[in-house]
């Protein structure tokens, strides 16, 4: 009960005034949990505005267009959360007559929805003692009970999660649970918290043992996959020749340029070398300019991308392509690389 005690007051005195703290609209609160995995609040603010500004019911969100949903979701990343979000609301309108399920495993039965989401509408909408369990969690509780099992086991999560269901503030759930994620989020910060201000200071096991950059202790190293994009990059007439991603693969349902993928980047005899171009492009149609090299992170992969321009004596058909005038083309959900690079020609008209 300590710890309760004193992180609630923390928190009260402390929290960030965030719009999806003044609801209690579990349809609201899900939107800013969905966008706020992987995402910075200051990054995710304004998506979550202009999210519920599009669609102010989960109605509304349910009869949108995909192509909608992913362009008001374009640069937050991680879009299969954007199209489970837009199948869950079409879900819950047919089949449970719009109105979101109250119970915790009826909540975490919606496509896309883990034991975290749940838990966080459950004990913020209904009051009920589900602990969130996430990243600012693990290091808070880690630190302060210095707890030394991986996180990223089964048998370390149950741990924490035994831990939590001991902690939690059974009258106040809500509240407990906003208290630890900003508590993490603002105070116990990776790196090198400011222990000194803490008021976990006189009992936390990391900083009276000196081993705050040892805990929490994870096993899972993140690997990166590296991959070489070669765009063409197909104009007529202000006009872009784009296609839909339709693979189960990174950015899928996203529009971009014809793309032959390689193991490396490619000079212009290589690319004209390659399967997929004799596949593509009859004679007569040659690569002209190339852009830089860009690289675009993301968290498991590196893309290095070079965009080349083709030109062509008469008219490019290939099925796969829409043409798109360049005026129309901010209605199209794209990758930000992709984004960036046509932002970048359009600024400098140089696709000619
Ligand atoms: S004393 Fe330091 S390590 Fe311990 S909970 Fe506070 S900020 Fe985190």
């Amino acid at each position: 009960m300590w710890f309760s005690n004193q992180i609630i007051p923390w928190y009260q005195k402390n929290l960030r005034k965030l719009p999806w703290r003044e609801t209690k609209d579990p349809y609201k609160i899900w939107i800013s949990e969905v966008i706020l995995q992987q995402t910075r609040v200051d990054q995710g603010l304004p998506y979550y505005h202009n999210f519920l500004k599009a669609f102010p019911t989960i109605q509304k969100l349910a009869i949108a267009e995909e192509n909608q949903v992913l362009k008001l979701w374009q640069g937050l990343g991680y879009y299969s959360r954007a199209r489970n979000l837009h199948t869950t609301a079409k879900q819950i309108t047919t089949k449970r007559n719009g109105h979101f399920p109250t119970d915790y495993h009826d909540i975490l039965k919606l496509k896309g929805v883990g034991t975290y989401t749940a838990a966080a509408i459950s004990s913020f909408c209904y009051g009920k003692p589900y602990p969130v369990l996430d990243g600012n969690v693990y290091r808070v509780i880690s630190r302060v009970f210095g707890i030394y099992d991986d996180i990223d086991s089964p048998a370390g999560k149950k741990i924490f999660s035994d831990k939590l269901s001991i902690l939690i503030n059974v009258k106040q759930p809500g509240l407990f649970n906003q208290a630890m994620m900003e508590f993490g989020a603002l105070q116990c910060v990776p790196g090198i918290p400011n222990c000194n201000k803490c008021i976990f200071k006189a009992q936390c096991h990391a900083y009276n043992k000196n081993v705050i950059n040892q805990l929490p202790k994870r096993s899972k190293k993140v690997s990166i996959r590296i991959r070489y994009f070669n765009y063409m990059m197909i104009n007529d007439n202000n006009s872009f020749f784009l296609q839909k991603r339709t693979k189960k693969d990174i950015w899928q349902n996203l529009y971009e340029p014809l793309l032959i993928e390689s193991d490396k980047v490619l000079n212009r005899k290589e690319i004209m070398s390659t399967k997929e171009w004799m596949r593509l492009f009859s004679k007569g149609i040659v690569l002209k300019n190339a852009s830089k090299v860009y690289c675009h992170k993301l968290t498991h992969q590196t893309i290095f991308a070079r965009f080349w321009v083709i030109k062509s004596k008469g008219p490019v058909k290939i099925k796969e392509l829409r043409k798109i005038k360049q005026s129309e083309i901010k209605n199209y959900p794209m990758s930000k690389l992709i984004e960036t690079y046509i932002d970048n020609i359009s600024v400098n008209n140089c696709l000619k």
